[in-house]
């Protein structure tokens, strides 16, 4: 094992690219001075085909969850109902911060590792109509789903006037995702998971909708009030000094995805699901979710006959790996392998591969290389 040679192979944060990493090196600058607003007005329309929309992306210095929260505090006004649809240890996190603002909460509970069917959001909406706002995991990275957003979208706006709040911290910038025309009200990411940046920075992206309830909401904010954020923005400004090392850093992600193709970037992802999971197939270890509602961004691979644990272990001791245990009631029952951002197809066949080893130093009867295989097949498949 060499020294300063990490694998980092967890759902966020995810490894940064050099450039990225050199980008965030610069040296400080005024936080009002011209090269800032220069900065910002780089960023702005970059941003936007990130989310699909025509709106400007609004950037916070915080960790995601400061965006899931800022979501709450401007778009649910004191005495409204919401629902929240709870996937795995995110939805529940959405559930936790309502309820900090005593705000009344439906929680729509659907098992770890399934995605939620819309037809049963339509029928709890069609049977609660004055709920007002329901927030959707996109990518629920305790699990590995990735939840039907585009077809919820449909079933809320369909039964109600409520506004549509996606988290889409661990997926976006790693899958297709068409704001504008798929509707979503509230759309939520970070930047320390497919944004391939260090963490600290939410961005929210609004619907006019979603404007409409956030300007004459009158529930107490202050840091969190995005109506000051987009006023700023479209000057080139931020209304508190801004994580500025990252917003270098930002400009230089938005370029790669550029340099890249977003359709590449998803084309990837999408890629890297498959071989991780044609891989695990092959093993015949079992896969938590179902093909259909696997996240390109992230896998958890749920063993029926040893200690995800000890497998943690060892791809620690033996080469500085780290994967991801599972949350919860998971606990010691599932590990998972992010596969997002800086991550390519040679990542996974290595990743894959030491996997292999790691099983065959804790007892496990695998024939080495035969996941690997499988996932070389896929690649030489074209990815499917
Ligand atoms: C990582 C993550 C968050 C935010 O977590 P922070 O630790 O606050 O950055 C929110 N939602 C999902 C789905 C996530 O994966």
């Amino acid at each position: 094992m060499l020294p300063d040679q990490p694998f980092l192979r967890i759902p966020g944060p995810t490894p940064i690219p050099p450039s990225v990493q050199r980008a965030v090196n610069q040296p400080m600058i005024g936080h009002r001075d011209q090269e800032t607003k220069d900065l910002l007005h780089t960023i702005k329309p970059k941003l936007k085909p990130v989310f699909g929309t025509e709106q400007d992306v609004l950037i916070l210095a915080g960790s995601g969850t400061a965006g899931l929260e800022t979501a709450v505090v401007n778009a649910v006004h004191p005495g409204d109902e919401v629902l929240v649809i709870v996937t795995g240890a995110f939805g529940s996190r959405f559930v936790q911060i309502c309820q900090a603002y005593q705000i009344e909460t439906h929680r729509f509970d659907v098992e770890w590792g399934e995605a939620v069917k819309p037809e049963a959001i339509e029928a709890y909406l069609k049977q609660h109509p004055e709920i007002k706002a329901v927030f959707a995991t996109f990518c629920e990275t305790s699990t590995g789903v990735l939840n039907p957003v585009k077809e919820l979208a449909r079933v809320v706006h369909q039964q109600t006037d409520a506004l549509f709040i996606v988290d889409g911290v661990s997926c976006v910038g790693g899958v297709a995702v068409e704001m504008d025309d798929w509707d979503i009200d509230i759309l939520i990411t970070g930047s320390q998971k497919a944004m391939m940046l260090p963490a600290g920075l939410t961005f929210l992206a609004v619907s006019e909708r979603a404007w409409e309830v956030v300007e004459t909401n009158d529930r107490p904010s202050f840091y969190f009030d995005l109506t000051k954020y987009r006023k700023q923005l479209e000057s080139g400004a931020t209304p508190f000094t801004p994580a500025l090392s990252l917003l270098f850093g930002l400009k230089q992600v938005l370029e790669l995805f550029e340099e890249e193709g977003l359709e590449t970037v998803f084309a990837r992802h999408k890629l890297m699901k498959n071989m991780t999971r044609t891989a695990f197939q092959a093993l015949d270890i079992p896969l938590l979710t179902c093909d259909e509602a696997a996240s390109p961004t992230v896998t958890a691979i749920k063993p029926e006959d040893f200690d995800p644990e000890a497998l943690r272990r060892v791809l620690k001791r033996d080469f500085d790996m780290t994967i991801a245990g599972g949350q919860q009631h998971l606990k010691g029952r599932i590990f998972r392998i992010g596969h997002m951002g800086y991550c390519s197809p040679a990542d996974m066949l290595q990743t894959i591969s030491m996997i292999e080893y790691a099983l065959h130093k804790i007892g496990q009867p695998v024939e080495l290389g035969c996941g690997t295989r499988a996932a070389q097949k896929t690649m030489l498949s074209g990815g499917s």
